[in-house]
């Protein structure tokens, strides 16, 4: 990774090569790549072995994985498994099998997933910090000119060559009265510390029918808003 408080340039081990960038690079200076890749979610996948004699630049603002590891498909995928347990009691019976949900312990669940996930995230991080090609920077990038990126404190990049895969993230609809009230979005709503009692949410896509069913299977009282204005 490189900070402002870092000199840019690579370290070097053992057996390993390493390449300097641009003095300086921290005050002002550009340094320039081969390759630039903005975001690590599919994006992040592209760096294989092809790449492997290619200066390349790879910019994350978020957590390093992007959304489907942290906040998207995984991650839901692991709170809806939980989900069909709980609601087995009911399909059960009619099957002639009686069954008791004697509790859903939210924590217990969200800690089990968030303990596999962030250590996979953490690993690709580190993986690609001790790349001996790569450069990490955790910054949010922003194109100030032709093929020229400015990554915040990290100076500015340029490269023969960009990959945008900076993904989408959740929109807040404008509606009367949210910003007087403290909400969630589906970014923050599975780290959340206790299970709520009850829960609106705002949407009608695939995002907000499978946390209806996460949540209301654990025991939430969930109300689904999804009129054509939430759910654009
Ligand atoms: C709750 C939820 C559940 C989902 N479930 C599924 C599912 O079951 N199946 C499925 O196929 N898809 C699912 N998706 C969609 C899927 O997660 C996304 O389509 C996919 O992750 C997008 O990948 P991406 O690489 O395009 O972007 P992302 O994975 O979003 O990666 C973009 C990265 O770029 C970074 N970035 C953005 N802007 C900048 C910048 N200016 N500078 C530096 N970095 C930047 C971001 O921090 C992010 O890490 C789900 C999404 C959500 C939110």
């Amino acid at each position: 990774m490189v900070s402002p408080t870092s000199c840019g340039s690579k370290q070097s081990g053992p057996g390993r090569t390493a390449f300097v960038f641009a003095v300086g690079w921290q005050h002002g200076l550009v340094a320039h790549f081969d390759l630039c890749v903005i975001g690590t979610g599919s994006a992040n996948t592209i760096l294989n072995r092809r790449f492997a004699k290619h200066k390349v630049a790879l910019v994350e603002s978020g957590r390093f994985g992007g959304t489907c590891l942290n906040v998207g498909c995984i991650p839901t995928k692991m709170f809806v498994y939980p989900a069909d347990l709980a609601e087995t009691p009911g399909p059960a019976a009619g099957l002639g099998v009686d069954l008791e949900l004697q509790g859903v312990r939210w924590e217990a669940i969200r800690d089990r997933i968030f303990g596999r996930i962030d250590p996979i995230s953490e690993k690709g991080k580190v993986w690609r910090e001790k790349s001996d090609n790569i450069t990490l920077i955790s910054e949010e990038a922003h194109f100030v000119g032709p093929r020229a990126l400015d990554v915040g404190p990290a100076g500015t990049v340029t490269a023969d060559r960009f990959v945008i895969g900076a993904g989408s993230r959740p929109v807040i609809p404008d509606l009367p009265g949210l910003g007087s009230v403290r909400y969630l979005t589906s970014d923050t709503v599975m780290r959340l510390d206790r299970l709520p009692a009850s829960m609106i949410i705002v949407g009608g896509g695939y995002v907000a029918a499978e946390f209806a069913h996460v949540f209301h299977a654990y025991g939430t009282a969930v109300t689904v808003e999804a009129d054509q204005t939430a759910s654009r």
